[in-house]
């Protein structure tokens, strides 16, 4: 395993509820990454999870891996994190995921102690927006992703243990944490601060 000093580049995880935007953010951060010459590798969790679940057969669609059972998905998701400090051994990486999965068990992390000591992040950062907002573009794109409906209330709870997990991971591993709020129609501003934790010490 690449330790933390070790490793030739920086790992940043960005977290943050479904449909706060994540993905939409850092796709313009690899843009900006680009614009500013530095090489840094976009990796989605859940992607590499879902690849590894449909060739086993036990999921068609990606959002269908939140109701398979906890066991299985915390498999899922230790042989991904293996996968991914791999990728992350010769250069900078950004990481998409989640702090927790809401499952009909209750919330899953998904940033478990043993995740997180093996990928040894530099910075997680909390991408936040406004709860109704979070609500209705959640609605927008309700034809892509089997999406939960979930009231401002319960987005505010999934955000609130956002926080609390990555208070408890920073205090274990002594990673930074950033938030950073995904402002509707400025997307832009988000990314930006979150490339600067590349070019900038974190
Ligand atoms: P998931 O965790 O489920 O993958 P996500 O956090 O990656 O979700 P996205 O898929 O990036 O979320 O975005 C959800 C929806 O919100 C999309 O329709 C996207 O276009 C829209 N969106 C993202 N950021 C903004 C913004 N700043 N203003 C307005 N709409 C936005
Ligand atoms: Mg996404």
């Amino acid at each position: 395993m690449a330790k933390k000093a070790e490793r030739k580049g920086k790992l940043v995880i960005v977290t943050g509820v479904p449909g706060v935007g994540k993905t939409t953010v850092l796709t313009a951060v690899i843009a900006e990454c680009k614009n500013r010459g530095l090489r840094v590798s976009y990796v989605n969790y859940g992607d590499v999870m879902f690849k590894s679940a449909k060739a086993k057969g036990l999921v068609k669609e990606r959002d269908q891996m939140r109701r398979l059972p906890i066991t299985l998905q915390l498999e899922l998701q230790l042989a991904a994190a293996k996968k991914i400090r791999s990728m992350a051994e010769d250069g900078n990486v950004i990481l998409d995921t989640h702090m927790f999965i809401r499952t009909p068990g209750g919330y899953m992390p998904g940033i478990p102690s043993w995740v997180a000591k093996s990928l040894a992040p530099d910075s997680i950062v909390l991408l936040e927006a406004n709860t109704a907002e979070i609500s209705l573009r959640r609605q927008k794109d309700a034809a892509l992703r089997l999406r939960e409906a979930d009231s401002a209330t319960k987005v505010a709870e999934h955000q609130l243990m956002g926080r609390a997990g990555a208070a408890a991971l920073a205090v274990m591993i002594g990673c930074t944490v950033a938030i950073a709020e995904n402002r509707e129609g400025d997307h832009l501003a988000a990314a930006v601060a979150i490339v600067d934790l590349f070019s900038k010490g974190s």
